[in-house]
């Protein structure tokens, strides 16, 4: 039996994929974005031990409301550190019934990733910039590896709903919703794009963890700027 470390669980989540879910957090992250909500997730050596069976057997509770298209989601942190262990649950889920959901950074590939894919039925994937400079800048990895990964779910026939966080001045921007439009119209799995709002909320955890919130001096962008790029994108989407 594979054992993972968790950061944490949350019963019934509605923002994490399909439907009602229920959502495990997964403690480790090779990136480190700069406006990372959840930088205490980032470290592998934190987190608490489980077993898939003890998650399994917890998400099975609340199977009734999962619906149609709800069930189990995995987040992070970065679930693709952990590959055997998110396989094993989600075979698991498959054995009862409950669909399974990953959200990632896709910034991993490998024969382990690749099983886990192939167990899960829907994929929330982060193209979290749209240009090679700001990936290394501010994600810490290379632009490509997100994109090779993108090639792997449409080359296995994944549902994919891609991501991302507009951070004002940075990404707010008619060229990078272009770029984001024509990446979504290359790869036929993508069913949607979601733009988030960056938030400051966070800033809380990096003072608790003695680390600077870099990302402090970008401002939030109102719901109505989110609203506009949002139909500016789903506009240029055939
Ligand atoms: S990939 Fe997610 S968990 Fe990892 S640093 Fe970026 S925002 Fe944080």
């Amino acid at each position: 039996m594979e054992y993972g470390k968790i950061n944490s669980i949350q019963t019934l989540g509605t923002l994490d994929g399909p439907g009602v879910r229920f959502v495990v957090f997964l403690q480790g992250c090779p990136l480190r974005c700069g406006y990372c909500h959840n930088p205490e997730t980032q470290d592998l050596l934190g987190g608490t031990s489980f077993s898939s069976d003890e998650i399994i057997n917890k998400a099975i509770r609340y199977r009734e409301y999962f619906g149609t298209n709800g069930g189990i989601t995995l987040s992070g942190g970065e679930p693709l550190l952990q590959p055997d262990f998110c396989a094993e649950i989600f075979e698991k889920a498959h054995q009862n019934g409950i669909n399974t959901c990953l959200d990632t950074s896709g910034c991993i590939i490998n024969e382990a990733v690749e099983r886990l894919i192939d167990l899960t039925d829907y994929v929330m994937l982060d193209i979290k910039f749209t240009n090679k400079q700001d990936y290394k800048e501010y994600v810490g990895c290379s632009m490509s590896v997100p994109l090779e990964f993108l090639q792997m779910l449409q080359r296995k026939g994944k549902t994919v709903r891609l991501r991302q966080v507009i951070v004002p001045t940075l990404n707010d921007n008619e060229e990078n919703i272009l770029r984001l439009s024509q990446i979504a119209n290359e790869f036929s799995c993508v069913e949607k794009i979601e733009l988030l709002p960056f938030k400051k909320l966070c800033k809380s955890k990096y003072d608790a963890l003695n680390r600077e919130f870099l990302f402090e001096k970008f401002e939030t962008p109102t719901k109505q700027e989110i609203a506009v790029l949002q139909e500016k994108l789903n506009s240029s989407i055939k």
